[in-house]
């Protein structure tokens, strides 16, 4: 595969070099214990491998928001013994006071993890001294946080200006993904679009209509679309001031030559809860006044299924029902459980991302037999509406 970018497979011998390595280790705590440790996990493979080949391992990561002010609860040193313990070596932490002199003191092969980089106003700013300092600290720079390279700051993006730069395992195999599904991915094409509301996935649905041959429509955002054309949705969630754009997509759509596909039946219910009496699957053309549209029908994902049967690859964004609360995961967890199928079978690369939709694929206990899911949010919706994110622009140019 020929890349952009450059691995860790192109760094040459790197016994005996500082490097910097951008990671994401804003992990959630309470009691100073670290409540999930996926973020944490997911660096291993990159700060291992830099370790192994006897570099000296800097890590830079930010940890909550502090806002350029130094706050001992969101200092990294909270974080060094849990990295210890996960990665079963020695990790030390470095103070940004006199952070070159200790690193001075450290071997190949060790780890450690600097302060905070967002104690320093200059941070978020991408400021040229802030960059220097910490290209002082390092021969060479690794971006292995993706879900942090949608910011232009010091750590993400400035320091690949002024060292030579590399991507990290993780950034690789994330960058690899997303380009098989929507950068160059086999057709066609289906991208499945759910979630609450249309007014938070406009850029997303804007760009996929011009690269998709297939778009499905789920979750609340649907029933804007079926309003759109004319169909009673009753007391659902519903986007009335947005018909009109809407309107305007399904039209960029047809012009693209991308099908859009919308529920035709749906799963209703008069009030929000679990398992309500008043539960009934009917046709969208039938939903009552007092009813609300809470999920898609089953015969429509039947037919949503045989739409994937068709696709080579497939991007999923959105739960296509409200599935934290039973029955409303039906159709999100069978249409997933598809998808995954096909991967298994190998005619489907499946691509996910978002934190309901990865929340969603774990309920459906599919996650893994995704080709992959992004935990990346923010940068995962940015790479969706198709924007150049600045951390992997200053890699590959
Ligand atoms: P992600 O975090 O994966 O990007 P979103 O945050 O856009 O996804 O959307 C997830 C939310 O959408 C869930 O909380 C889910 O309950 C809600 N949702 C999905 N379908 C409906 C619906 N028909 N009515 C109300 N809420 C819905
Ligand atoms: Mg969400």
């Amino acid at each position: 595969m020929t890349r952009s970018f450059k691995t860790l497979d192109n760094m040459g011998d790197i016994a005996g070099k500082r490097v910097l390595v951008r990671e994401d280790l804003n992990v959630p705590m309470a009691d100073g214990e670290v409540t999930d440790d996926t973020r944490l996990r997911a660096t291993v493979p990159t700060v291992t491998e830099l370790a192994d080949r006897g570099a000296i391992v800097v890590l830079l990561a930010h940890f909550g928001r502090p806002k350029g002010v130094r706050q001992p609860e969101l200092s990294l040193a909270l974080l060094t013994r849990p990295y210890t313990v996960l990665l079963g070596r020695e990790v030390r932490f470095i103070d940004d006071q006199g952070a070159a002199d200790v690193i001075a003191t450290m071997e190949p092969g060790q780890i450690g993890i600097l302060e905070n980089t967002r104690f320093d106003p200059g941070e978020e700013k991408n400021a040229t001294e802030t960059v220097e300092r910490l290209a002082a600290l390092g021969d060479l720079y690794v971006n292995d946080a993706f879900s942090a390279a949608h910011r232009a700051h010091a750590s993400t993006e400035g320091l690949a200006h002024v060292l030579p730069a590399f991507a990290g395992r993780q950034m690789e195999a994330e960058l690899d993904a997303l380009d098989k599904a929507l950068g160059n991915p086999e057709h066609p094409v289906a991208a499945v679009v759910g979630g609450a509301k249309v007014s938070t996935k406009l850029d997303v649905l804007e760009h996929l209509v011009v690269k998709v041959d297939h778009l499905i429509i789920g979750g609340g955002m649907a029933n804007t679309f079926l309003a759109a054309r004319g169909v009673d949705v009753g007391k659902s969630l519903c986007e009335h001031d947005l018909t009109g754009t809407a309107e305007a997509i399904l039209d960029a759509a047809d012009k693209a030559g991308c099908t859009v596909h919308l529920p035709y039946d749906v799963v209703v219910a008069k009030e929000f809860a679990a398992n309500p009496q008043s539960l009934r699957t009917c046709n969208v053309h039938e939903v009552a006044a007092d009813e609300m549209i809470l999920d898609v029908g089953p015969a429509a994902t039947e037919a949503l299924a045989d739409v994937l049967k068709t696709c080579r690859t497939l991007v999923w964004n959105g739960p296509l029902g409200a599935f934290e609360t039973p029955p409303f995961d039906a159709a999100t967890v069978a249409l997933a459980k598809t998808a995954a199928a096909l991967t298994k079978e190998g005619t489907l690369v499946s691509v996910a991302g978002g934190g309901d939709t990865v929340a969603a694929l774990n309920q459906a206990g599919v996650a893994d037999d995704f080709s992959f899911v992004s935990t990346a949010g923010g940068a995962f919706l940015e790479w969706m509406e198709g924007k150049e994110l600045p951390g992997v622009a200053a890699l590959t140019r």
